[in-house]
């Protein structure tokens, strides 16, 4: 299966809103695999559709962290249908923002609603890892980064170096 080339900041496709997934078909199969293996490749542990250019609401994820034990979750058309009041602080990074993690605060748990690949629908209630995790992805599909988290002054420290690292490479 092919890997598919990671969209990085500050490419103005990550401000994309997706768009539900109509029909579970075979491109959408496909798609799934691909995107697990652009993460694993990657060695991310979440990836949103749009990250590799399509802006569909898809999220792929796996928080085990053990090669010998991958535990690959495919979501489509996720949402967020409850949330502690309890927040939490974890280091985020993103595969689209390399090489860079800040301290995000985030609820501490969630339960998502999401479709399986056979079209079922599902629940799925996290906390820890997985909880930041899914929080960090379905904001994918919203446009939102976990940059758009953070405070004006680093959000924009982090925008300007990527931009000019962007325009080194004749990418921006
Ligand atoms: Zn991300």
């Amino acid at each position: 299966m092919p890997l598919r080339p990671l969209v990085l900041l500050p490419n103005p496709l990550l401000k994309t809103v997706s768009v539900p997934v109509a029909q579970i078909d075979d491109e959408v199969r496909r798609l799934a695999t691909d995107m697990l293996e652009t993460m694993y490749d990657a060695l991310g542990i979440g990836l949103a559709a749009i990250q590799i250019g399509i802006a569909r609401r898809m999220i792929v994820l796996d928080v085990s962290r053990e090669e010998d034990k991958r535990e690959p979750r495919v979501l489509i058309n996720p949402e967020i249908v409850w949330q502690s009041e309890e927040r939490r602080v974890y280091e985020e990074g993103c595969l689209s923002i390399p090489d860079y993690s800040e301290d995000v605060e985030r609820p501490d748990m969630v339960r998502v609603r999401y479709l399986t690949l056979d079209g079922q629908v599902e629940e799925l209630e996290a906390d820890g890892l997985l909880s930041t995790c899914l929080q960090h992805e379905i904001d994918h599909l919203n446009g939102i980064l976990f940059i758009d988290h953070l405070s004006r002054l680093k959000r924009d420290r982090v925008m300007t170096k990527f931009t000019k690292a962007a325009r080194r490479k004749g990418t921006a």
